[in-house]
């Protein structure tokens, strides 16, 4: 077959949204009334503590309150680990910023007030510029299944189709523990499509994996509409050419360059998901195969496997990462090997050189909880820096495999669900020039005299794929390095200062008040044994 009718036959096949699997979840019209839904275990949830470090007391009410089904997707789907509680930014906000992120969509909160202040300072902090719905609850309209009446009315409210494609209501840890059943909510009311999600922190361990749980939703619900018929074109005209879906949120600069080596392929870049607007999912669906260049989106990535497309793990990253990319996508849209060859002879002598030209020098920690850190050490390593350790709040998951066995086999040690401890314990133990991670292992490395960056916002807020990715961490990574002697110089000036029992401020000198430690900490023990012994959780 020549390129022109394999062309053909790619276009014909994918320009049809057929769709295989389960269809049991079609949504369906018309309204179901809270009374029908399972019992409200408020008494379950009102202890003292409860919150986002009482994971077992909630899952356990989530449970008894009839949640027994979504408890068991999402720990099928977000696997637990040693980081199975928040040890960052709640979980949801994962979800709450792709919905806020998207056109014509309404994202509104149902959770303590506490959580819904924090998830909207960070959601302002990150430039939401998008208004955060809310429906409060207090222990009557809660205990009562009120509240779920309350968001009921709040949905009817807000789905209005000259201002919404779709409204979004997520359940926070409290209400998913008491059982509000959001899956009783209409599913579309005057043409506006509702989607109710539990992304509690007991069940979704990072935000990572948050936007999962709603782009997966959103996949879901726009699959059954395509299935059903015809679906809103998108709002620009795309290329003729078969598409490649991108899933995971990457640097705006990536799909375009990911699209320039698509090319010659055969091939374009389609959208990313989670997508910026309700009608790219149809198109996202609507390819020749999905670029899992986040490989956490089990959710999404079940929507695309029961639409019959193909998924590709790993992305161009470095040389030897885009040479196997463009293999695995040309493969998976039947592309003729000796045109995958072209492709790689066009762009992968320019990626070494842009490699050969920032080199960096240094052994690096690396960790994260965005999910593209495993792409980072690849980039980091093939530009000639010593990468020991690499720690992802993420799970393991087949489409980083590629990835992980590249690191391995270049000396990395690859922690999927790393808890913070096991991120400071590598910081500690390899005194490395350079550590990259969250706040609290940037805070750590810096109080040992060694230079760090934030991962989220000076790594990830970078081009790191193909030829414009190669070579894009060089120089803010070879400035922190540099930097070693100015950390040493403030170490000498302020050390021994607001350490340990002495930090904070202080009227008098301060004095080290061991002995309430002490007390307080027998009283946990004893505690914790009066519980062990009456065969209760410890
Ligand atoms: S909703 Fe988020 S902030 Fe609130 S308790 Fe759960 S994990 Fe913590």
């Amino acid at each position: 077959m020549s390129l022109d009718d394999r062309d053909v036959e790619l276009v014909r096949r994918t320009a049809e949204v057929v769709y295989e699997g389960d269809h049991s979840n079609l949504p369906s019209d018309g309204a179901v009334h809270c009374k029908n839904g399972p019992e409200f275990n408020l008494a379950s949830t009102l202890g003292d503590g409860l919150g986002c470090h009482a994971g077992n007391d909630m899952r356990a009410a989530a449970a008894a309150a009839g949640k027994s089904e979504t408890l068991k997707r999402l720990a099928a789907d977000y696997p637990r680990g040693p980081h199975d509680q928040p040890q960052s930014m709640c979980p949801a906000f994962g979800s709450l910023r792709v919905g806020l992120r998207m056109r014509r969509t309404a994202t509104v909160l149902s959770g303590s007030a506490c959580c819904v202040y924090g998830l909207t300072f960070t959601s302002h902090f990150y430039g939401a510029r998008r208004t955060v719905g809310y429906v409060p609850f207090n222990s009557e309209t809660l205990v009562t299944g009120k509240l779920f009446e309350d968001i009921r009315e709040a949905v009817f409210k807000l789905a209005d189709p000259a201002l919404y494609d779709a409204v979004v209501i997520i359940n926070l840890c409290v209400p998913t523990a008491s059982g509000v059943p959001l899956q009783l909510l209409p599913k579309e009311i005057n043409g506006v499509r509702i989607i109710g999600i539990d992304v509690p922190g007991f069940g979704v361990p990072t935000h990572a994996e948050a936007k999962d749980v709603l782009a997966g939703a959103m996949l879901a619900y726009a699959r059954t509409e395509a299935e059903r018929g015809p679906v809103q074109a998108p709002r620009e005209k795309l290329s003729d050419r078969p598409s490649v879906t991108l899933l995971g949120e990457v640097f705006p600069a990536d799909p375009v360059g990911i699209g320039l080596m698509l090319g010659p392929l055969g091939l374009s870049a389609g959208p990313a998901v989670p997508t910026r607007e309700w009608r790219e999912l149809y198109v996202a669906l609507d390819c020749a195969a999905v670029a899992a260049l986040h490989p956490f989106y089990t959710a999404s990535i079940r929507e695309f496997t029961t639409a019959g497309r193909a998924i590709v793990g790993s992305a161009p990253v470095g040389y030897d990462g885009t040479a196997t990319w463009l293999d695995a996508i040309g493969t998976a849209c039947g592309i003729a090997s000796t045109t995958i060859a072209a492709t790689q002879n066009k762009f992968l002598p320019a990626i070494r050189g842009a490699l050969a030209k920032a080199p960096i020098k240094g052994r690096i920690t690396l960790s994260g909880y965005e999910g593209s850190e495993l792409l980072v050490a690849r980039l980091l390593i093939e530009s000639g820096a010593d990468v020991p350790y690499v720690g992802t709040a993420c799970p393991r998951t087949p489409w980083s495999d590629a990835d992980r066995e590249w690191l391995e086999a270049k000396g990395a040690h690859v922690q999927y669900r790393a808890s913070l401890e096991q991120d400071l314990a590598a910081v500690v133990e390899l005194q490395p020039d350079l550590a990259i991670g969250t706040t609290p292992v940037v805070q750590k490395a810096k109080s040992m005299a060694i230079p760090a960056l934030y991962f989220t916002n000076l790594i990830s807020a970078r081009p790191l794929l193909g030829v414009i990715g190669a070579g894009s961490l060089a120089q803010v990574v070879n400035a922190a390095i540099a930097s070693k002697a100015r950390f040493e110089r403030m170490k000498n000036f302020f050390s021994g200062i607001g350490e340990g029992f002495a930090a904070g401020i202080w009227e008098a000198a301060p004095r080290d008040h061991s002995e309430f430690r002490d007390r307080y900490k027998r009283q946990v023990e004893r505690a914790a044994m009066a519980r062990k012994t009456q065969g209760e959780p410890v």
